[in-house]
Parts: C-alpha cells; sequence; structure tokens
C-alpha cells in the first residue's frame, strides 16, 4: 500500500476588517484585515492534520501587516494598542517618540 503524504499545504481564512490605518507601506489609507492562515499535513492529498497556525493583520492592497495574538483583535479595535507602531516597526521604520 502506498502513502501519500503531504506538509506544507496552506489555507488562509479572511475574518474580516479590523481597523482602518494609513499602511506605512503603500500609504493607502485602508480597513487592515485579519487573516488566519493555518499549514496543515495532508494525507492523499486531503488536509488531515492542522500544525501551524499564524493570524494576522494585513493590508489588502499590499499584504504587509503584523503577527497578532486572537485576544489582540478585539483590543486593536478598541484603539488599546498602538497598532501603527507595530505596523512601522515591522516595516523597520523608526518610530516616531512621543515627549
Ligand atoms: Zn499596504
Amino acid at each position: 500500500m502506498l502513502l501519500i503524504i503531504g506538509f506544507g499545504r496552506r489555507k488562509k481564512r479572511d475574518r474580516g476588517e479590523v481597523v482602518q490605518v494609513r499602511c506605512p507601506r503603500c500609504s493607502n489609507n485602508v480597513s487592515y484585515r485579519h487573516t488566519h492562515t493555518r499549514t496543515w499535513l495532508t494525507l492523499y492529498f486531503i488536509p488531515v492534520l492542522p500544525y501551524r497556525s499564524e493570524r494576522r493583520l494585513e493590508c489588502p492592497i499590499c499584504s504587509h501587516g503584523v503577527r497578532i495574538l486572537r485576544d489582540d483583535v478585539e483590543e486593536i479595535r478598541l484603539g488599546k494598542v498602538d497598532l501603527l507602531a507595530r505596523l512601522k516597526e515591522a516595516l523597520g521604520a523608526p518610530t516616531r517618540m512621543i515627549s
């Protein structure tokens, strides 16, 4: 019997808009989207077991984004997290100091 096992099949789900912000990479005013990507082990090309999970906030135009935790989404919606600073940090740009 021949087993056909595969690794690395990715499924990305869009969980909707979270917050409007000016993207630091493409400079468009966009609604960053919450995405959840799972990487699966496949058996005969059918996904059977997820072994990696990643949640991100992404720009719908240029796909720039940051990794987030599940609980971060609500805090970002409520404005408790400085999302722009995290996005700039992910881009490698220096964040503005507030004195
Ligand atoms: Zn962008």
